[in-house]
């Protein structure tokens, strides 16, 4: 078979992208632009990655949200100390917003862990959803989530047909099996490619990590194709030599509202004021900041519900009830489950 079958077949896919369903032109992809997969996942895959050894939904959620927005190296010394000191969500149902505020400190992206602290109070009442839409309604869990809870722990009745697919995965099927850049295809296409190109020998949780890995070692937004398992039938490859994608221009951290948002929250969480007026005096010399940044500031604070005491949690309600069956959620002001019943519940966890 030539090096340009895997294009010919995604020029094929690609025109049929828009006006027909993948399913009939993906079933004689299967088993082809991931034919290198098991092997390689076998003897280079980061089996070492402590979330993988476990099922536990709780686990696997702590985990997931970390790895949000934060990298592999950085989440890693930060899951164990969470876990150790929360090792369930009634554990964590057990502390308060303060506690899980200051254990996720540097981590970034606060409104993470007040997801997870939320999570796990209508986790301890209820238990786990047992589908994807239950898994959803709960605060922090979108998607791609909910199909990681599935896909990698025992929440759930039933693992998921295609992996969970975030930015990385979608980028390996695109370029691999269909020859382009992800944002030329739609999702449903990355989706297809995906839920087809499962060799037998790996169960949809080694799949996923597997993929996940080909991204983060090789199929990166700059791709380092040599030793890439996929290498042999890539399609992008086989349409023209990968060409480095332009890095990505991130916003500057340092000055941003992001950083004041984080020093606010620190001082905060020390008993710091949260006046204002003393907060900018506090803050004068530091770059970027004024009275109007700080007030913007606390504004968002309050308005995700992260400011300590009563400044800022009562202001930002977001919070959600859940029932066990999974029914979608109704908006009720944040409020933790009441005491009593979740220690009389606490056995539904699972
Ligand atoms: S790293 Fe190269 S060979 Fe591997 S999937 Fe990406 S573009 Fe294809």
């Amino acid at each position: 078979m030539s090096d340009d079958f895997g294009a010919s077949v995604a020029n094929r896919l690609l025109t049929a992208v828009p006006r027909a369903p993948l399913s009939a032109h993906c079933a004689t992809l299967r088993g082809m632009w991931t034919d290198g997969l098991p092997r390689w996942f076998g003897e280079h895959g980061r089996h070492h990655l402590p979330w993988r050894l476990t099922t536990d939904p709780w686990a696997v959620l702590v985990s997931e949200v970390m790895l949000q927005q934060t990298s592999v190296s950085r989440v890693l010394p930060r899951w164990h100390g969470f876990l150790q000191r929360w090792p369930t969500a009634a554990a964590c149902a057990d502390a308060s917003l303060d506690e899980v505020l200051r254990e996720w400190s540097g981590l970034g992206y606060p409104r993470r862990a007040r997801a997870l602290w939320l999570t796990a109070g209508i986790v301890a009442t209820a238990g786990w959803p047992d589908g994807e839409a239950g898994l959803r309604a709960l605060p922090g869990v979108g998607s791609y989530t909910a199909r990681a809870l599935l896909a990698f722990s025992d929440a759930g009745i039933a693992a998921p047909s295609r992996p969970p697919r975030d930015v990385n995965l979608g980028r390996v099927a695109a370029r691999a099996a269909l020859g382009v850049e992800p944002h030329q295809v739609t999702p449903a296409a990355l989706d297809s490619v995906l839920a087809s190109g499962r060799p037998r020998a790996l169960p949809m949780r080694q799949y996923s990590y597997a993929l996940f890995d080909v991204g983060a070692l090789h199929c990166r937004a700059a791709p380092r194709c040599d030793g890439c398992p996929l290498w042999r039938r890539c399609a992008f490859r086989a349409a023209g030599a990968p060409v480095a994608a332009a890095p990505r221009c991130q916003p500057s951290y340092r000055g941003s509202l992001r950083q004041l948002r984080g020093t606010i929250l620190a001082a905060a969480l020390d008993g710091g004021s949260l006046e204002p007026e003393q907060l900018a005096a506090a803050l004068a010399g530091v770059p970027g900041v004024s009275r109007e940044r700080v007030d913007e500031a606390l504004a968002g604070l309050a308005n995700d519900g992260l400011l300590p005491g009563a400044a800022g949690r009562g202001a930002a309600a977001t919070g959600r009830t859940l029932r066990r069956d999974g029914v979608a959620p109704t908006a009720t002001p944040t409020t933790r489950p009441a005491r009593g019943s979740l220690r009389a519940r606490r056995s539904a966890e699972r």
